[in-house]
């Protein structure tokens, strides 16, 4: 029996695939991925974490063909489905690519698993589908989003719900991660953005090794604890393991089962700054620049459900988080 990753290459899939080759117990693993955002680079840096190989195969989850030949290929008995475009700049700009490469490539996705009856499912999604709630957010609470990008998880979570209502065999978590941050303690993996980085992290700590002049620090405006925004950071290989955990529990989950990932505490920018700086000796130079469109000013999970459901809780704090990423950024400092 294998188990299919799509998006492996990607920072949260190879992550994952660490961790789920550290199992005693560890399945074969296939990775489908088109490049889009990751490099082959990754397959030989899991090797040397692991010891272990995985199945690589170039492709892209919207060409159905290529989808249906893994499936012939290989015994598949579940998926991890973390392919897809997730810039929400980007997205705004080109909402078609958007819509089709992610909400197109899943449903082409579930149909290949569908004929081949497959049904066990673990998705990426994301925060962003709490819209403007208050946080603490939990998954009772009703859903909306402001962008393609967020739409496009939004419609997915909707497509997921239809389907298991349709047929029970189908067992789905539906993974809703707040903000992965960090890399794995070896230095050898870590988040690897094309560009000019659009999340806080990856900016910080291209600031800190000197590829990138200044963060600007978008509003220090907001009613938090220092007129930053704050967030609910999560360390990626606690992820990692949530997905694990989430793979071992679906036979719990009958139908389609939303879950957050987070750890339930919030962190401000100026706080990461400060504790990146401490922990990196280098000096952070930031300017303080108005409001970012659509920024909430405080977002972080109610955790529970996930530790109820899971057996799972984030257990990597602050300190580790950024530890680990200054440590994949300044051994890599052009990335991959
Ligand atoms: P990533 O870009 O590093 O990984 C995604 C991978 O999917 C990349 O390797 C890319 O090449 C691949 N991919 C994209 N489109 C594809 C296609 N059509 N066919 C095959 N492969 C394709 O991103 P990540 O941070 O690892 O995110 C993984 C998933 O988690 C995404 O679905 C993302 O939306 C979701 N997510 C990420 C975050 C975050 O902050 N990183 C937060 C919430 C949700
Ligand atoms: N942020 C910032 N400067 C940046 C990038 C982000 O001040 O260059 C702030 C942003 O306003 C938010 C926090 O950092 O308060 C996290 O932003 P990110 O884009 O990483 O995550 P998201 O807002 O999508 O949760």
């Amino acid at each position: 029996m294998s188990l299919l990753i799509t998006g492996g290459t990607g920072y949260i899939g190879s992550h994952t695939v660490v961790e789920l080759q550290a199992l005693a117990d560890d399945q074969d693993i296939v990775i489908v991925d088109d490049l889009s955002n990751s490099s082959t680079k990754v397959l030989d840096r899991i090797k040397k974490i692991t010891g272990k190989t995985v199945t690589f195969i170039k492709a892209d989850i919207c060409d159905y063909d290529a989808m249906n030949a893994v499936f012939e290929q290989h015994d598949i008995d579940a998926v991890i489905h973390f392919a897809g475009h997730k810039a929400v700049g980007e997205s705004s700009e080109k909402p078609l690519s958007y819509y089709y490469n992610n909400v197109s490539g899943t449903v082409i996705l579930l149909r290949v698993m569908a004929e081949h009856k497959v049904k066990n499912l673990v998705f990426s999604s994301s925060a962003t589908v709490y819209g403007d709630n208050v946080s603490p957010l939990n998954e009772k609470m009703t859903t909306s989003a402001t962008n393609p990008y967020g739409q496009t998880k939004l419609m997915i979570e909707h497509i997921l719900f239809d389907l298991a209502k349709s047929d029970s065999d189908w067992s789905i978590a539906c993974l809703r991660y707040f903000n992965p941050i960090g890399a794995h303690n070896s230095g050898l993996i870590g988040e690897n953005p094309n560009g000019i980085p659009n999340n806080l992290l990856p900016y910080v700590a291209q600031v800190a090794v000197g590829r990138l002049a200044q963060l600007q620090v978008f509003g220090d405006d907001y009613d938090t604890v220092d007129g930053t925004g704050v967030r609910d950071y999560i360390h990626v290989v606690d992820l990692a393991q949530g997905h694990v955990k989430a793979l071992q529990n679906l036979n719990k989950i009958s139908g389609c089962k939303a879950i957050n990932l987070g750890t339930g505490n919030g962190t401000s920018v100026l706080e990461i700054v400060n504790t990146f700086k401490e922990i990196s000796g280098q000096d952070i130079p930031y300017k303080i620049v108005p409001r970012r469109a659509g920024d909430l000013a405080a977002v972080y999970a109610n955790a529970d459900l996930a530790n109820e459901l899971l057996g799972w809780q984030a257990t990597r704090n602050l300190h580790t988080m950024i530890s680990d990423t200054w440590r994949w950024q300044s051994e890599n400092p052009q990335g991959f």
